[in-house]
């Protein structure tokens, strides 16, 4: 049997680590010397950061169940004890976000916390074992012996000999880990602030306030509800200058609660054993030595003050389980397991100092603490007030970590300096590498359901998340799936793409959407029966934004004309920057980026030609984009013909025709089909032959639908209305023609195989679309076309057959090839020159604008 690892110390710290290394399948034993469980409140405070871990372990829900929100203090006046001197929170809830959804701390009896955490062990086959105490350890090089004493009934004891693979000692303050690898313990014990406390039933308090009487300088009482049901107050008397264990004595203590609180009408019932504590605030220098480490307690102790102490001691443990579990996987070198040290102690350093200041607002040293106010004064901190969002632990971070890689570019910080911002972080700035992970609401798997970051992290497994903007398989891209295994590693790529809304910032904006390496041109000799294709990169911009009170100075235009100097390849610009537009664009810095090389760029136009044609490459070229192809076929139904009349005849219901409708995935998969099938057409010189003008036009360029190019048309259709509404997805975004011989699509695409000459030949035809709900008429646009003669008056009925059922009065195709566009006008679909949507280039070559055809010019590659 594989040596386990052995948790010592069944708290909030112990179970922790146990509960995450069994959720990992490590093998794991946890022992505890006490002979029963803990049924002591102790630490109630749950800050957010450690409701995110119980998120990942699983435990959140049971949490919220018994947990209540941590109740507003109410104090009372002195002597009489009932009249309500001031109500205030102790801690405010800051408003959540999407990134940081949980923004209150909520209370729950520690004992409570334990017994939920040990439920959930116990899922794991792993139950805490009582009566059994750490007494020595033995380092080895591959393992380490424990030396643990077993209590039996009757008093006897028996020792065994556990051998582990590592140790996780979380035995508490006083606990026998710490001493046995010989980690100092420095700090300070408050002997003069001796606390006694119990949970008791009172009747006739309200469960609604934690309620404080206060003798300053002389002995605080407190009384906080234990949930928000029933009479079960923890009730605690701080001793100022006297120490209160004499109060350990049930009936002491009830005096003193009754004479000082003067609430003599407060009846006491079924008291629970009381609880003498000191705090203590100290620290260890280290946190681990061989195979051992420490958690919680063992390494740190606080006061109560600020809620953190218990906090820390559930985050040292999700810290260091996963490095322990994958180091005993042999799936991490045990050079991970270094990292725990260095990325824990300057935090749990740091808690300890700020809660060494918090801890003089735990008691009233004087009486001129306790003036009343009947509006505590905002942001400040005072007597059971806290004012500092750090105590919630969220922006504790790990940036200066061994194991944390930022941007090289980002600005390298001083190590120190890094480690001094470990536990207040850096409040309103950027997630950097070595942050926690914000959460991300409302994603949507592919099958349409949500989901969130959240719910998708785990303890026991990494998560990459690959953003693919532009729908690029950037996990594939990184060889992260062939790099690591399914049990290490999920990978979530993230493909929503980059919809831009309205712009709030203040500077002018234009958004570039880069389909790297997705455009082709192919060029064709007079009289030559091939072209030479070549791939290039182009871009498309994708939205052009001047805030309001910048609009008609000239900014905007400028701004284009500067965007040539970013994009296009350096032999297509001037050979000097315009002297009076200042400092060039950094060209190498551009080029290192990968921008500064494309063929060309395209931009959509709803403002007319002239703006666009005048933003040239210097104040007074007029060789900016130029409009090309901007038609539009187009089908609208009239009144005789309403989208709710029945189709009057439609080719597709031809037996001999396999028509089938395309989900969003099904249009994606054929675009990279239709890639192969585009990069075939353009290696044949121009199939346009009828149209004289065309002879002349012996560069051919477009876009290339896949890696997300035309499938962003959907997305945004799908995730967006024009204000910025989602919609719902629908299911059918394109028609397709299949062989006889096969039923789905995926048997179609499947019986290609690897070979282009075969896909080549057997090229499908099909229509794909997204709709424009922007407009006064519900258009159905065409993204993408591939048809033939026979096929395409199937797929006009079909379309039609679609826009009637969804209630669309138009259909357009913004571009239709020469040949198709005269079967469809003897149809009686009507071509006109678009208004409005201009499709317009800027060629970086040396081809003249007669020279260029821009092919497949449709909606599928417009940002
Ligand atoms: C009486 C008391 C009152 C407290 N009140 C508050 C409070 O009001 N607010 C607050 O924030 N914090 C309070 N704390 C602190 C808080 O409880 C701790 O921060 C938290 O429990 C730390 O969890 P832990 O798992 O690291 O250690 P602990 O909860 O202390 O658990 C350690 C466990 O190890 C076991 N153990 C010890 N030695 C051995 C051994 N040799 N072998 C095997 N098992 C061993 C112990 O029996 C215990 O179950 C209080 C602590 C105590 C003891």
């Amino acid at each position: 049997m594989p040596s386990p690892v052995l948790v010592v110390g069944g708290g909030p710290s112990g179970l922790t680590a146990a509960l995450s290394l069994a959720q990992h399948g490590v093998p794991v034993r946890i022992i505890d010397k006490a002979d029963a469980f803990n049924v002591e409140s102790r630490a109630h405070a749950l800050q957010p950061r450690t409701l995110e871990v119980f998120i990942f372990l699983g435990v959140h829900r049971d949490v919220l169940n018994l947990s209540r929100t941590v109740p507003p203090m109410r104090e009372y006046k002195l002597p009489g004890g009932t009249e309500v001197a001031r109500t205030w929170k102790i801690l405010e809830k800051l408003e959540p976000s999407p990134g940081r959804p949980l923004r209150e701390a909520l209370s729950l009896g520690q004992c409570f916390t334990e017994s939920i955490l040990r439920d959930h062990l116990g899922r794991y086959g792993v139950q805490v074992e009582l009566g059994t105490e750490l007494v020595d350890i033995q380092q080895g090089t591959e393992t380490v012996t424990a030396t643990v004493k077993r209590h039996r009934q009757g008093g006897s004891e028996e020792i065994e000999d556990i051998q582990a693979a590592y140790i996780i000692g979380g035995d508490g303050g006083k606990g026998r880990t710490r001493k046995l690898i010989g980690a100092t313990f420095e700090g300070q014990t408050k002997d003069s602030d001796g606390q006694v406390f119990t949970d008791v039933k009172i009747e006739g308090l309200s469960i609604h306030y934690w309620h404080i009487w206060s003798g300053p300088g002389k002995f605080t009482i407190l009384a906080r509800p234990v949930s928000d049901a029933g009479s079960t107050f923890n009730v605690s008397v701080i001793g100022q200058n006297f120490d209160p264990v004499d109060l350990l004595d049930r009936q002491k203590f009830k005096e003193f609660f009754h004479k000082k609180s003067g609430r003599l009408d407060l009846v006491f019932k079924d008291m629970k054993s009381l609880s003498y504590w000191k705090p203590n605030m100290r620290v260890v220098n280290k946190l681990s030595e061989g195979r051992v480490f420490l958690v919680g307690d063992a390494a740190h102790i606080h006061s109560n003050a600020g809620g953190q102490g218990m906090n820390a001691s559930i985050q040292d443990s999700f810290n260091l389980a996963w490095k322990v579990a994958l180091a005993y996987k042999g799936q991490a070198a045990e050079d991970l397991l270094s990292t725990y040290h260095i990325e824990r102690l300057p935090v749990v350093a740091q808690i300890l100092a700020a809660n060494s200041h918090l801890y003089t607002h735990l008691v009233q040293k004087k009486s001129s603490d306790v003036e009343i106010e009947a509006t505590p004064r905002a942001n400040k901190d005072g007597f059971l007030r806290w004012r500092n969002d750090a105590l919630f632990q969220l922006d504790v971070n790990y940036r200066w970590s061994p194991i944390v890689m930022d941007e090289p570019a980002r600005d390298k910080k001083d190590e120190d300096d890094l480690k001094a911002r470990a536990y207040q972080g850096y409040p309103g700035e950027g997630v950097r590498a070595g942050d926690r992970a914000p959460d991300a609401p409302a994603l949507l798997r592919t099958d349409g359901t949500e989901t969130s970051l959240f719910s998708i992290f785990k303890p026991y497994i990494h998560t990459a998340l690959a953003f693919s903007p532009c729908g690029v398989d950037t996990a594939a891209a990184l060889g992260l799936t062939e790099t690591y295994s399914a049990d290490i590693l999920q990978v979530v790529r993230l493909k929503r793409h980059g919809v831009v809304g309205p712009v709030e910032a203040g500077n002018d904006t234009s958004t570039c959407y880069d389909p790297n390496g997705t455009a082709l041109v192919a060029s064709s000799q007079t009289g030559s029966t091939t072209s030479e294709v070549q791939e290039v990169t182009a871009y498309g911009v994708a939205s052009v934004f001047t805030p309001s009170r910048n609009r008609k100075k000239g900014y905007a235009r400028h701004m284009m004309r500067l965007l040539h100097w970013v994009l296009a390849r350096r032999s297509a610009l001037p050979p000097t920057f315009p002297k009076e537009w200042g400092t060039p664009p950094d060209q190498k810095m551009l080029q290192s980026a990968g921008v500064a090389n494309a063929q060309f760029s395209v931009l959509y136009s709803d403002i007319g030609s002239e703006f666009y044609r005048s933003s040239g490459l210097d104040a007074l070229s007029h060789n900016g984009w130029c409009v090309a192809g901007s038609t539009e076929t187009s089908w609208t139904f009239d009144t005789e013909a309403s989208p709710s009349s029945p189709p009057q005849s439609s080719d597709a219901t031809t037996p001999s025709h396999n028509v089938k409708h395309l989900t969003q995935d099904e249009v994606t998969a054929l675009y990279d089909y239709d890639a192969d099938w585009i990069r075939d057409d353009l290696s044949r010189p121009s199939a346009t032959g009828s149209d004289a003008s065309q002879a002349l036009r012996a560069t051919r360029f477009t876009f290339l639908p896949h890696k997300g190019v035309g499938g962003f048309n959907i997305s945004r259709t799908v995730q967006f209305a024009p204000d910025l509404q989602p919609l719902m997805p629908l299911s059918r975004w394109g028609v397709v023609v299949l062989p006889q011989s096969v039923s789905t699509l995926p048997d179609a695409l499947a019986s290609y195989g690897p070979d282009f000459e075969a896909k080549a030949a057997k090229a499908l035809s099909f229509v794909s679309w997204t709709f424009d709900t922007g407009r006064k008429q519900k258009t159905l646009v065409v993204t993408r076309l591939r048809a033939d003669e026979d096929t395409f008056p199937l797929l006009l009925e079909e379309m039609k057959a679609v826009a009637r059922e969804e209630k669309v009065r138009k259909i357009g195709f913004w571009y239709l090839h020469p040949q198709l566009r005269s079967i469809a006008e003897a149809k009686g679909w009507k071509t006109a020159e678009r208004e409005d949507h201009l499709s317009a280039v800027k060629w970086y070559g040396d081809e003249r604008e007669e020279e260029l055809e821009w092919v497949y010019n449709e909606k599928f590659c417009w940002c």
